[in-house]
């Protein structure tokens, strides 16, 4: 009979030299990485190319909402894949339809544009903003010093961080950047050019911080007075990893009056399959009619039957509670051990499964290496079995599995804390 797969070549053997090779002949060299080859994974663990095995508190930054190799996710992409994997958006399908359907029923009355990234949700706010502002000779956007909106041309135009800008000017005109969380700066930079203002709920790569609730409903208040856009970006922060579907929802609980004119979404839409969304609130919700905006790949049948399958996982077995009660226990342990090492640990911070440990500025432990404190301790982290996501040169991130379990909770921040008691 036909081989029909043939022997496979030396990269699924998994040597991890030659996988590191292969990147150092053929990437390009635009991510600093770990010395980690991974193979596979299941559930919250992952498994290096020597069958190593790691409890992931990183998900892919943010993105395996339901883990590795979740069984109800590959079923979803095989059987859409044998039905239908993709159409032009020329063309009516079902799988968008409901998508759409779904995120409009929890966000609000509005409709939602699908794309494949983040940063392409983001173009999408942008490309509204001066939609809106067009007739009036608006078109700016504020956002926030330290925000990460992406990394296109205007998506490091609008991040707040000098350290993606560079190299890259011009930048994309109308963007300015105010300290986040300060009411004041945001109110003093509207200018009569001013579209839209474009906000984290909780910003990720500027190294954790929650908004305030006083700031989110200030900020709809200066929106509705100045008749500004609030755009929110909830691509790191959305999709349940606060334990509400969006981050603003956990920060105002209880205060339901609140609601953005638009919103960003990515990353855990898809459980690591890529597809990003943004939705826009009626009555701004045709401000982008037909043959203003498109995507080839935006909201394939493929990509939607999966965060199809995403939310009603996420519905059913209620993992938004799961993460408010593992999310406040991790935090707490986080605080406890930030108390109890307060040499090593500045503070720690965040919503649900999004959380940030700060080092203090200078471990002597780590002061004799040129990589930043962030880099070396995740490094540490890794030797110990577990992976985390660094932000900026101080700051770990646990983004993990909505349907992390408690004792991989407890197994994670033990091995935290073993690395914490080893820079002592
Ligand atoms: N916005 C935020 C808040 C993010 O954290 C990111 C990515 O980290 C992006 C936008 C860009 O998303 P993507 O990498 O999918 O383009």
């Amino acid at each position: 009979m036909k081989q029909l797969a043939p022997e496979p070549p030396a990269i699924v053997r998994n040597d991890s030299i030659t996988i590191q090779n292969l990147f150092k002949q053929y990437v390009m060299p635009t991510y600093g990485r770990f010395d980690l080859a991974l193979a596979r994974g299941e559930g919250s663990y992952v498994y290096d190319v020597a069958g190593r095995r790691y409890l992931d508190l990183g998900g892919g930054i943010a993105v395996c909402a339901l883990g590795h190799a979740n069984p109800e996710i590959t079923e979803a992409l095989v059987q859409q894949s044998r039905t239908l994997v993709h159409v032009s958006n020329l063309y009516y399908h079902e799988p968008q339809g409901r998508l759409a359907q779904e995120l409009v029923k929890r966000i609000g009355p509005g409709k939602v544009f699908f794309s494949n990234s983040g940063a392409e949700a983001n173009e999408g706010l942008f490309k509204l903003a001066r939609k809106f502002g067009h007739h009036e000779g608006r078109f700016e956007v504020i956002t926030a010093v330290n925000s990460f909106h992406g990394r296109t041309l205007a998506g490091i135009a609008a991040t707040g961080q000098e350290k993606v800008k560079k190299g890259f000017e011009p930048a994309v005109p109308g963007f300015r950047h105010v300290p986040y969380n300060d009411l004041h700066a945001m109110r003093d930079a509207v200018s009569p050019a001013t579209a839209a203002i474009l906000i984290e709920g909780i910003q990720g790569e500027g190294g954790v911080s929650p908004a305030t609730p006083e700031y989110l409903l200030g900020l709809r208040e200066l929106c509705n007075e100045k008749k500004l856009l609030l755009m929110m970006d909830e691509v790191q922060c959305g999709h349940f990893r606060s334990g509400r579907l969006h981050s603003y929802h956990r920060i105002l609980e209880g205060a339901n009056k609140f609601l953005p004119d638009a919103v960003s979404m990515a990353k855990s839409l898809g459980g690591g399959f890529p597809i990003g969304a943004f939705w826009v609130r009626e009555p701004y919700a045709e401000l982008l009619g037909p043959g203003t905006h498109a995507s080839t790949f935006g909201g394939t049948p493929l990509g939607c039957a999966v965060a199809l399958k995403v939310l009603e996982v996420i519905g059913r077995d209620d993992l938004a509670a799961n993460v408010r009660e593992l999310g406040d226990h991790m935090k707490n342990r986080l605080v406890s051990l930030a108390q109890k090492y307060p040499a090593t640990i500045k503070n720690a911070r965040g919503l649900g499964f999004m959380l940030g440990l700060e080092l203090v500025e200078k471990i002597p432990t780590l002061n004799n290496n040129d990589k930043p404190a962030s880099i070396q301790f995740t490094n540490r982290l890794h030797e110990a079995g577990v992976l985390a996501i660094p932000a900026g040169t101080n700051v770990i991130r646990l983004l993990p599995p909505l349907n992390l379990r408690p004792t991989e909770a407890d197994e994670g921040l033990d091995v935290i804390e073993s690395v914490v008691k080893r820079l002592v």
